[in-house]
């Protein structure tokens, strides 16, 4: 069906003027998933009463000239923000009984906005992970195949989100970015997915993983799909005390921008060896269409980019195990019963975590503990500030930078499984942007030489989203890519 392809933008349009109304819309989305969510398992919980609710709530408000800015627009939410008396696991066993009495911050917004919530999208277990293999409740899979026809992973931890939006089950979608989440999986599953600046968006009632690194942000089909939704998203929250109180832009209005003139930094530290000679050439390809629009490109360095894994993988499970200690069987979600309390504790928390949260759990532990923490955790801290540096340095020179979002094309589920730190790879060139807090955009360039999404990313100064956003558009413009996921809503297999 149509309306499955349109764009948020388009959507809205059709809506204003009565061609659709949000509840046919929501009741093409509840079809959709309700087919094609058995071989995706994108969502984990579906919410299609909550979704009818909400869509003619939409439907009223438009009629009385009263819609607000997402009225009726269903989306997918990572089931990693709290939603108020939906469940909410984290990927996770343990808080596989968890009805928070709230909502996060950011989906409040976008409740507020009008949006319609199809359900809580599949992800990593706390979003430990590249590849949504780690979730409690089975992999998501990709919606796009490869020559050998074997099945994908679509990227994590934000994978069930980006497996909806490619697929067309959802239109948008929230996802987290602590590592490369958002950015990583839109690159493997050709949409576009954006990790704004470190205090954008409100961190309450997202469910913790590493607080220094965790960021809220949209993913869609189009740059300014994104747009929409990281305004509505964004914003100052007196209930998180790293939020920013800065007023938002129009994020929209930036994607019309012309880049003449903009300066465009290519680092020379993320031509890593053994990168797919077809990312290397895409990477030259989004070169060449940004000075073909004006934009002037120059080699900067950052030379701490090699630390960038070995640090986060310290700071980020150190935080991890720190966030995770509230699992205890007594506050939250699942409990297993022991003889003691400390039995109990330990029963609860062997049951309800899964192997990959176990590893973080212990590393976090080991690099905080007495005796390494100088070695570990400390060095890691005063290392990142050297990539926050390495950032500042650059931007001094250049508007934005370039960089391919990662270093290979979706893989097979089961591959990169029996070694971590092969797994751990992925996120080589989305974690550097993590640690300095700086923006970094994904968008969908071009095709593998078997058939797969590969996307190019923008990263921006802190808070300059809209400059990322002038170069997204202008790199999306030109690769004009409209390469559709074998399996979608409305394709005839
Ligand atoms: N893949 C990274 C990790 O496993 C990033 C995850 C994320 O951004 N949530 O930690």
């Amino acid at each position: 069906m149509k309306m499955l392809d349109w764009t948020i933008v388009e959507t809205l349009a059709a809506l204003d003027s009565a061609k659709v109304s949000a509840l046919e819309l929501a009741e093409a989305h509840i079809a959709a998933v309700g087919s094609l969510n058995p071989h995706l398992n994108a969502f984990i919980t579906i919410t299609p009463e909550i979704a009818r609710k909400q869509a003619h709530a939409a439907d009223v408000a438009r009629r009385a000239g009263a819609a607000p800015a997402l009225a009726g627009v269903p989306l997918a939410i990572k089931d990693l923000f709290c939603s108020e008396n939906v469940r909410t696991t984290a990927g996770s066993k343990i808080l596989g009984p968890f009805i928070p009495p709230y909502e996060s911050t950011v989906t409040g917004k976008l409740l507020s906005a009008g949006a319609v919530v199809l359900g809580k999208a599949n992800l990593d277990e706390f979003a430990m992970g590249s590849s949504n293999i780690t979730s409690a409740y089975g992999p998501a899979t990709n919606p796009w195949k490869r020559d050998d026809g074997v099945k994908l992973v679509p990227g994590g931890s934000s994978g069930g989100s980006a497996s909806a939006v490619a697929a067309r089950i959802a239109m948008g979608a929230t996802g987290t970015d602590t590592g490369g989440s958002i950015r990583q999986p839109a690159s493997f599953c050709g949409i576009v997915g954006i990790k704004p600046t470190y205090g954008r968006c409100s961190r309450f009632g997202i469910i913790a993983f590493a607080s220094s690194l965790d960021q809220a942000g949209p993913m869609a089909r189009s740059v300014e799909d994104c747009a929409i939704l990281l305004e509505i998203m964004s914003g100052f929250d007196p209930k998180d005390s790293t939020s920013a109180d800065r007023t938002v832009p129009n994020f929209r209005a930036a994607c019309g921008r012309n880049i003449a003139g903009m300066r465009v930094g290519i680092p020379l530290e993320y031509r890593v060896s053994g990168m797919a000679p077809e990312i290397e050439k895409l990477w030259q390809a989004g070169i060449e269409w940004l000075k073909q629009e004006g934009a002037e490109i120059f080699d900067v360095s950052l030379p701490h980019t090699k630390y960038g894994l070995p640090v986060y993988y310290i700071v980020a499970p150190a935080e991890a195990s720190s966030n995770l200690a509230r699992y205890d069987g007594v506050r939250f979600g699942a409990r297993v019963e022991g003889e003691d309390l400390i039995e109990m504790y330990e029963r609860t928390r062997a049951a309800g975590f899964g192997a990959e949260v176990k590893r973080r759990i212990m590393i976090g532990t080991y690099v905080l503990s007495e005796g390494y923490y100088d070695a570990y955790y400390l060095k890691a801290q005063k290392v990142r500030s050297l990539i926050l540096r390495d950032f500042r340095e650059a931007f001094a020179n250049v508007d934005v930078l370039l960089t391919p979002t990662t270093p290979s094309a979706a893989f097979a589920v089961g591959e990169k499984m029996d070694d971590p730190v092969t797994m751990y790879l992925n996120d080589v060139f989305t974690v550097p942007a993590s640690l300095a807090g700086v923006p970094a955009m994904s968008v969908p360039a071009g095709l593998d030489a078997r058939g797969l999404p590969l996307g190019l990313q923008v990263i921006g100064r802190h808070f300059d989203e809209e400059s990322v956003f002038a170069i997204a558009a202008a790199l999306e413009r030109a690769a004009d890519f409209r390469s559709l996921p074998q399996l979608r809503a409305g394709a005839t297999p």
